[in-house]
């Protein structure tokens, strides 16, 4: 059906050759046995010996040797959880610490939640009997405000530390302060990768352990010409691997869900329409936000004789590890947020990946044997056009979140926080200054009372300041659920081939006048309404787990809600709800204020706007374009798009933003 892809041969990322092949593990074998086959296994009394006479200890291995499962076993088989003390280990991401929590407690024989469990953001499945806990970077930064000391705690293992992501590197700012207070706190640096010495330094020269990986040299092939459409060219190569290559699993790196669920269907029909022609072959699917009950499915092996293809984010390059992988197709891309502190724009961004993501992903083919990665670009690209390493997430992101929590850690000077690689002046500024325009802080830098009560939700504090302005308005039950709408929205919808224009039909139903935020509003209604069935969902080609998260989200926001503003934050007003709710949104977006452009069809912000930016195809108003719309945010795709727009007019925005347009 398309043309192939032609490689050059090129590269030989090397291996340790000459080491033992990892015996396949067979699900009949002894948990023990496994878990003693593990590289990490041969280092683990160094390891224990060195945290006895060192309080920080940076760990460097391989990925997939065991660092993540094995090494808060230690700590717990160690006693490191006597006096009701709890190991605490953190991951970037979302899956990754449910799926690892997962794991472990299997390991350890005991039921999720129990001795071992995870806490991510709106999803608590630990208990107090639980002694290792795997804990998104976030959500460990967060118990700060409720335990500046983290005196629950023994032993924090920071994992994934060279993703270096925002939360990741104030975690490692404020454990470096609280060494001096809690000496018998033992902190441990995972890192997949190199770097170790930049860790290392940060903390007074903390010793390195490394612990070699066993690895195969994967032979690496890039396109001879550059790939226009890498989805495609991918899903080639997936069939010539298929049937030209040997046995092994494939693990294809895509940026998201959309591109996976796409890549998904084509490779799936497909498969359908070449039938008995090939051998079978196996898809399955990981990426954040994945329901935890079909992300086991990764880790199945295969019936004998099918070739399983996973289809995954760059979660697969170091956080999760699938046996059996023999080959890699790495189009070399990522997704990324990007912030530019001189306009105060932040989008969603499809960027090249670095030359040492590609090169952990090549990894990934080389655990089981000889591997082969077929890289989506060519050499030269490869060589010069992609960065060597990625750039620290505090380089390039939004700090109002993390300087919010700063400063309610009652860390005031934030030039003097000891970072790593610390942010631009500017960025700190913009964010002082955003902080300030929500009501945060007052015009001395001094935290509110609404900044206070910020900090209590695990929110972007744009969405927080919508959440406690609606109740001046009588409109918090809406604005809670709004929001929790928004934030679980970018997959609440699915469109099967040849049912397309049906789904875009029952969509379509819930279109709203007014736009997106009011959209959502009236389909969490209706779902309410029809008792949050899942038939509904089906019958409206909406992802049923996507509500039931957005549910869950709900719920715990009016909680929040409660706790703070009692019964009377919560109460209702029904007059004039429209407004009310336009109020409570541009109270929080003010600054994500856009105005039609006199010609065409394009949007200028009011304040600091760069360039057009268009309402994305999916809103319910594309086809109306109104003068003035407020959106949630910005992805630039093959334009830049506003995501969940709403209708606003001069009037509001001159009574609820008035203070920031003022020298307009
Ligand atoms: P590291 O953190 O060093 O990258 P991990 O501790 O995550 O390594 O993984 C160690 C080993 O445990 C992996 O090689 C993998 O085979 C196995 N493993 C991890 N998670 C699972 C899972 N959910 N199912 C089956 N095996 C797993
Ligand atoms: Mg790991």
């Amino acid at each position: 059906e398309s043309q192939f892809v032609t490689y050059d041969e090129a590269d030989i990322l090397p291996g340790d050759e000459d080491d033992q092949v990892a015996s396949p593990s067979s699900a009949s074998d002894e948990m023990a046995e496994l878990r003693k086959n593990l590289p990490v296994y041969a280092y683990r009394q160094d390891f224990l010996n060195t945290l006895e006479t060192n309080q920080v200890l940076i760990v460097v291995g391989e990925t997939g040797s065991g660092k993540t499962t094995q090494l808060p076993q230690y700590l717990y088989e160690a006693g490191y959880s006597k006096n009701n003390l709890a190991i605490a280990c953190t991951q970037p991401r979302r899956v990754a610490a449910t799926s690892i929590a997962t794991r472990v407690a299997y390991e350890m024989n005991v039921k999720l939640g129990q001795e071992v469990g995870y806490t991510i953001r709106f999803d608590d499945k630990s208990s107090k009997d639980t002694v290792i806990k795997y804990v998104t970077d976030g959500m460990l930064l967060r118990e700060f405000l409720t335990d500046p000391q983290l005196s629950h705690y023994s032993a924090i293992m920071i994992d994934e530390a060279h993703e270096r992501t925002i939360s990741t590197e104030i975690l490692l700012g404020l454990l470096k302060d609280i060494t001096v207070t809690r000496p018998q706190l033992k902190i441990i640096i995972a890192s997949a990768t190199i770097n170790a010495e930049k860790f290392s330094s940060f903390f007074n020269n903390a010793p390195i352990l490394n612990i070699p990986g066993r690895r195969f040299p994967v032979k690496i092939h890039y396109t001879k010409s550059p790939e226009a459409n890498y989805i495609q060219a991918a899903l080639t190569t997936i069939f010539q691997i298929h049937t030209t290559q040997e046995s092994g699993d494939i693990l294809v790196f895509l940026t998201g869900q959309e591109e996976i669920e796409t890549m998904e269907e084509a490779l799936n029909d497909s498969i359908d329409k070449l039938g008995d022609q090939i051998e079978p072959m196996m898809v399955c699917s990981i990426y954040a936000n994945m329901a935890s009950e079909v992300q086991s499915k990764i880790f199945d092996p295969p019936p004998q004789g099918t070739r399983k293809v996973v289809l995954a984010t760059n979660i697969a390059e170091t956080s999760i590890t699938i046996d059996g992988i023999k080959y890699v197709i790495d189009p070399g891309y990522v997704k990324q947020n990007k912030y530019n502190p001189g306009t105060g724009m932040e989008s969603l961004v499809i960027v090249p990946c670095s030359r040492a993501s590609a090169d952990q992903r090549a990894g990934r083919a080389g655990r089981i044997g000889p591997g082969k990665c077929f890289r989506l670009f060519t050499k030269w690209c490869f060589y010069n056009e992609l960065e060597a390493n990625p750039v620290p997430e505090i380089l390039r992101t939004n700090l109002t979140s993390v300087i919010l929590l700063l400063l309610s850690l009652g860390i005031n000077d934030l030039l003097k926080f000891e970072f790593m690689d610390p942010p631009s002046k500017q960025s700190i500024i913009k964010a002082l200054e955003l902080l300030y325009a929500l009501g945060a802080l007052n015009s001395q830098g001094k935290l509110t009372k609404t900044g206070q009560k910020m900090t209590e939700f695990p929110l972007d504090p744009i969405l927080t300041k919508c959440i406690l302005m609606s109740s001046k308005f009588g409109v918090t039950i809406q604005t809670c659920a709004i929001i929790a709408m928004i934030s679980e929205s970018t997959n609440l919808f699915y469109r099967p081939k040849g049912k397309a224009e049906l789904a875009d039909a029952r969509k379509a139903q819930f279109h709203h006048d007014l736009g997106d935020h009011f959209t959502l509003l009236n389909i969490w209604r209706a779902w309410k309404d029809y008792g949050y069935s899942k038939e509904w969902c089906r019958d409206c080609f909406i992802n049923y787990k996507t509500l039931q998260r957005a549910k869950n989200v709900y719920a715990q926001l009016i909680r929040l809600c409660s706790k703070i503003g009692g019964a009377e934050m919560l109460q209702e007003n029904k007059e004039d709800e429209d407004r009310m709710i336009q109020k409570a949104l541009i109270s929080g977006f003010f600054m994500n204020v856009c105005r039609l452009s006199r010609m065409g069809d394009g949007y200028e912000r009011l304040k600091g706007s760069t360039g057009g930016c268009f309402i994305h195809p999916s809103s319910a108003l594309y086809k109306t374009k109104p003068k003035l719309v407020i959106y949630y945010e910005l992805v630039l795709t093959s334009k830049e798009y506003m995501r969940c727009c709403s209708v606003v007019d001069d009037k509001l925005v001159k009574e609820m933003a008035g203070h920031y347009y003022v020298n307009k």
